[in-house]
């Protein structure tokens, strides 16, 4: 199996050399050359197989002959051990036809953990492979930072450097990040906003000998092995509730639009899938893009579901790709109009096809307020603002009758990773799992740096142990 660019001018790559660099060197992400199908009688099979054994069988179609049948299943077993739940990605029944996908059983608590705590072991196994280090740079707003730290402390191919932005994450995620001590984990608290970090982030991998004397590597969600292991969970638990003999729809609460499109990949190698439904905080860029076409790269404006604050989804060029017959000309034209900040109008065909299998609403910060609270009224449950982005996601689509019955929406954080906010809704205050006991009372480590691309690099340069 090979990896092609969405934009046609990077040289094509095995599974392996996909994870580690990233993006393409056109600027273009990888897309698998051909895709590989899934039979009907396989998903009955998989309706046996734990967690675990689905994805070995899943995932290999994509990785071949490049990552060893037996080093892929233990590097599963081993991601997977570390989760609070034997089913991994448990469904948890609302209704007769209403079913949350609960992936937030992982060690930071929230569905990052799920592709991450995979990566980091397959990464390892690569590298020593190779006999390289690497270095992975990242920003965060909360969630991506603490799943890649947890997810690689243990490795020592690979150092790992995370900004944040200074007092804007709540204490919870900052210290999921911060008590961390290991020799190669750095968290570095910028003085600015999460977009500030980004910039910096994208300016060092922009910087060729900065990259290539530290290798850098990317594992934010443009990662393709990232989309490859959340396809995992879309095929599980639609086989639990009776696929290949029934279609179900999908909400996925969407920010970088990673989740989701792994949906749309679970369905091109051959799960039946009714619709897939994007969920959006304020950042609506998606929801107004499917009436009207147009696409704009926006500002960012805080929500209450921080992790889906995104104004230029960077996965949507890998469907813009798919629906457009893998017209890599046409998504060079796109994106070069949308890195002028100029935007693109998506052609009435490729629209078209988007819409045969996407729907969309949003939600605000109100609306998901009141859905805390009368999901905890009605159900006795608490869910976190991102979970409740889509809840009134699928309400609403019901209600205009986009989608129909049989719907699973994903439950993409743990309330107690959002305290505050959900107390506020419901009065009630979500308790952690009794494995954070000491997340309150432990030491931080964490350099705290101004917001000076120079500083940070030369930071970075004195600690990876690359140079
Ligand atoms: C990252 C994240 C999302 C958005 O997922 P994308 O793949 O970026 O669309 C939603 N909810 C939570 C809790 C997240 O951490």
């Amino acid at each position: 199996m090979r990896y092609i660019s969405t934009r046609g001018q990077a040289k094509s790559l095995t599974f392996s050399e996909v994870l580690l660099a990233g993006l393409a060197d056109d600027g273009g992400l990888y897309m698998p050359e051909v895709w590989p199908e899934i039979s009907r009688e396989d998903l009955r099979r998989f309706r046996d197989l734990s967690y675990s054994d689905a994805a070995t069988e899943i995932i290999g179609l994509f990785t071949g002959s490049d990552i060893p049948k037996a080093v892929l299943r233990n590097s599963l077993n081993q991601a997977y051990g570390s989760f609070r739940h034997k089913a991994v990605a448990p469904l948890y029944q609302l209704s007769g036809t209403d079913w949350l996908l609960e992936l937030h059983h992982g060690p930071t608590l929230a569905f990052k953990d799920i592709a991450l705590q995979w990566l980091g072991v397959v990464f390892d196994y690569v590298l020593k492979r190779k006999g390289e280090r690497r270095t992975i740079i990242a920003a965060t707003s909360g969630d991506t930072g603490a799943a890649a730290i947890h997810a690689f402390q243990a490795s020592d191919a690979v150092d790992v450097f995370v900004l944040h932005p200074k007092d804007r994450l709540s204490e919870v995620q900052r210290r999921m990040m911060t008590i961390v001590r290991a020799p190669n984990i750095h968290n570095i608290a910028i003085d600015g906003s999460f977009d500030d970090c980004q910039a910096m982030v994208k300016a060092m991998f922009a910087d060729d000998d900065f990259r290539s004397a530290l290798k850098v590597s990317a594992i934010n969600s443009i990662n393709w092995a990232r989309i490859l292991a959340q396809m995992v969970y879309f095929i599980t638990s639609a086989v639990a509730l009776g696929a290949p003999n029934r279609a179900l729809t999908y909400v996925v609460p969407t920010g970088n639009f990673g989740d989701i499109f792994a949906g749309f990949c679970a369905e091109r190698i051959g799960l039946p899938v009714a619709m897939l439904a994007i969920a959006n905080n304020d950042n609506d860029l998606l929801t107004n893009l499917l009436s009207d076409g147009q696409y704009r790269a926006r500002k960012t404006i805080a929500t209450s579901s921080p992790a889906m604050d995104i104004g230029n989804p960077s996965n949507f060029e890998r469907l813009l790709f798919e629906e457009s017959g893998r017209d890599d000309a046409q998504i060079q034209n796109w994106m070069a109009a949308l890195g002028c900040g100029e935007g693109f109008e998506i052609c009435p065909a490729v629209l078209q096809n988007i819409k045969r299998k996407f729907t969309a609403a949003s939600a605000s910060k109100e609306e998901v307020a009141t859905k805390m609270r009368t999901i905890y009224e009605d159900y006795d449950l608490l869910v976190d603002p991102h979970t409740a982005v889509g809840l009134v996601a699928m309400e609403k689509l019901r209600r205009s009758r986009a989608i129909g019955d049989s719907v699973v929406t994903l439950a993409t954080a743990h309330p107690a990773k959002f305290p505050e906010l959900v107390k506020a809704a419901t009065g009630q205050r979500p308790v952690l799992p009794a494995r954070f006991d000491d997340l309150l009372g432990a030491q931080e480590f964490c350099t705290n740096l101004a917001n000076d691309l120079d500083q940070v690099k030369s930071f970075i340069r004195q600690h990876a142990r690359q140079e």
